[in-house]
């Protein structure tokens, strides 16, 4: 089942339980005190805060996403794209847990042919408060395994906003992928954000009032009036597995990318894992360029502006470690909007100009790189020049910062010439440019409306994004 076939699958079904369907916002977050669009619930948050009536009851979208903090997992992880698409399903005060658990259960087990996804029942386990009966009685009443539900302290499974409000268990489906991918998790301690367990879908419970506390440590002082449900589920991870993939990256909207790069570079994907991490990055990295400047962001050196100019630079540093010195841009976007146009004819109509400002910091980073290598070569020669050749802290962080070379790229260059580079020097020396800018920006600070309850929002979203959680078993028995 192709990607865009699982989206609108999942748009006919929240229809057909009378969910009004709501469009994508974009990237660009329609809050401004988060950069991006993160989750699928985003546009909803006065609704799931209370501090808005909603226009309906109930609500479904497919919530184009951008996080910034899973750059690093890109190509390593099997689940983490810098861009990717958020399915959900939302009530404002009207069903609650156990609706919430019944549609999720007949959605991921319904056989395909009638409208579901068609996952085996025995391979989903589910993460839950273990204080939530209630959950518990629902998922089991559904029909899932008991061996499968893992209760887990309010530390690794509760929605919060960071401030007394809104607070909330949630219950994460994971997929198990089969022994191949890991011990199984029953009684033990496995991570599920190993390769085995694949979380595939977060319903978060808006259920009580909270009061004031540290991190997970507060009071819960009653139930909400209005209750929401909140839920969002990875369409690239149920791509993955719906198509047999190993990984995000193998799915027939980035897979496209990774095929042209081996053609271009004459590497194989699936021949060296150095390379397949560099493959599968620029996959991802070309679409997000896509998908950012489709919505009007350009390259800058700071805020979203930066993000892009990140993604661009990566793409084409993977590709030159890769061996390719020619700008890669031109070969590579139009191969993603032909994946990405199917789900956003924008892309298609609007690609001249994504083209022309992707090719042109292309071209931009392309002449730094030229400029840096010049100087870079200086260095070396220099430093091959004593015993025990080494570029300094000072060498490294002039390159990045006067140069745009990347500390990878510096890294990278300088072992193929059989030098050291001084990293402890560089990374002192960028600590002290960022906490310069650090306490400029904090100067620059003016008064301006109060977003500090989304700001806390996205912190506690974050926070929660970064949290291992544990599967300890089933012990309420
Ligand atoms: P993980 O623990 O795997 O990083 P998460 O707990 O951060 O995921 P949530 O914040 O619960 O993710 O988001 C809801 C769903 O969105 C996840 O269950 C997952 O299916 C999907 N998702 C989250 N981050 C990504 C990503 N970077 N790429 C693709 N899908 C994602
Ligand atoms: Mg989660
Ligand atoms: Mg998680
Ligand atoms: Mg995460």
């Amino acid at each position: 089942m192709r990607t865009a076939e699982i989206r609108q699958r999942w748009l006919d079904y929240f229809a057909s339980k009378d969910h009004e369907i709501v469009p994508s916002v974009p990237l660009i977050s329609p809050d401004p005190s988060i950069l991006f669009t993160i989750a699928g619930m985003v546009p909803f948050i006065p609704y799931i805060l209370g501090t808005q009536d909603a226009p309906w009851p109930r609500a479904a979208n497919v919530q184009k996403c951008i996080r910034t903090n899973d750059i690093e997992n890109v190509g390593r992880t099997t689940r983490h794209g810098t861009f990717f698409q958020m399915m959900g399903n939302f009530s404002f005060g009207d069903y609650f847990k156990e609706g919430a658990i019944e549609l999720a259960w007949e959605l991921l087990t319904s056989p395909q042919d009638a409208g579901g996804f068609g996952l085996d029942p025995d391979r989903l386990w589910v993460t839950t408060w273990d204080q939530d009966a209630e959950a518990l009685d629902a998922l089991l009443r559904v029909g899932v395994d008991r061996r499968h539900v893992v209760r887990l302290p309010r530390q690794e499974n509760f929605w919060d906003t960071g401030q007394p409000g809104p607070a909330g268990p949630c219950a994460e489906w994971h997929y198990d992928r089969g022994p191949e991918f890991g011990p199984e998790a029953e009684g033990g301690t496995v991570d599920p954000g190993g390769d085995r367990y694949l979380e595939i879908w977060n319903l978060v419970f808006d259920q009580f009032v909270r009061g004031e506390g540290r991190g997970k440590d507060y009071p819960l002082l009653g139930e909400l009036e209005q209750k929401a449900i909140d839920t969002g589920a990875g369409l690239e991870r149920i791509a993955y597995l719906l198509q047999g993939k190993n990984n995000l990256y193998e799915t027939d909207e980035v897979f496209p990318v990774i095929a042209q790069a081996q053609e271009i570079t004459g590497r194989r994907y699936g021949a060296v894992t150095e390379d397949d991490v560099r493959l599968r990055v620029v996959g991802d990295h070309v679409r997000s360029s896509l998908m950012l400047i489709g919505d009007g962001v350009t390259p800058s050196n700071e805020g979203r502006g930066y993000v892009l100019r990140r993604l661009v630079r990566r793409t084409v540093r993977s590709m030159r470690l890769l061996g390719v010195e020619e700008p890669v841009m031109p070969h590579l976007l139009p191969v993603s909007r032909d994946a990405m146009a199917v789900s956003y004819p924008e892309v298609a109509r609007d690609f001249e100009r994504i083209a022309q400002v992707a090719y042109g910091e292309e071209e931009a980073f392309l002449r730094t790189l030229t400029a840096g290598t010049t100087i870079f070569e200086g260095a070396v020669a220099k430093a091959k020049s004593t015993p025990a050749p080494v570029l300094t802290g000072e060498q490294a962080f002039a390159l990045h910062d006067t140069y745009g070379f990347p500390i990878d790229l510096t890294l990278e260059m300088a072992s193929e010439h059989g030098v050291d580079v001084d990293e402890q020097a560089f990374r002192t020396l960028m600590q002290a440019q960022r906490d310069r800018a650090r306490a400029d920006a904090l100067a620059k600070k003016t008064g301006h409306a109060d977003t500090s309850a989304y700001q806390q929002l996205h912190q506690a979203l974050s926070a929660e994004q970064g949290a291992p959680v544990r599967f300890a078993g089933y012990t309420d028995a």
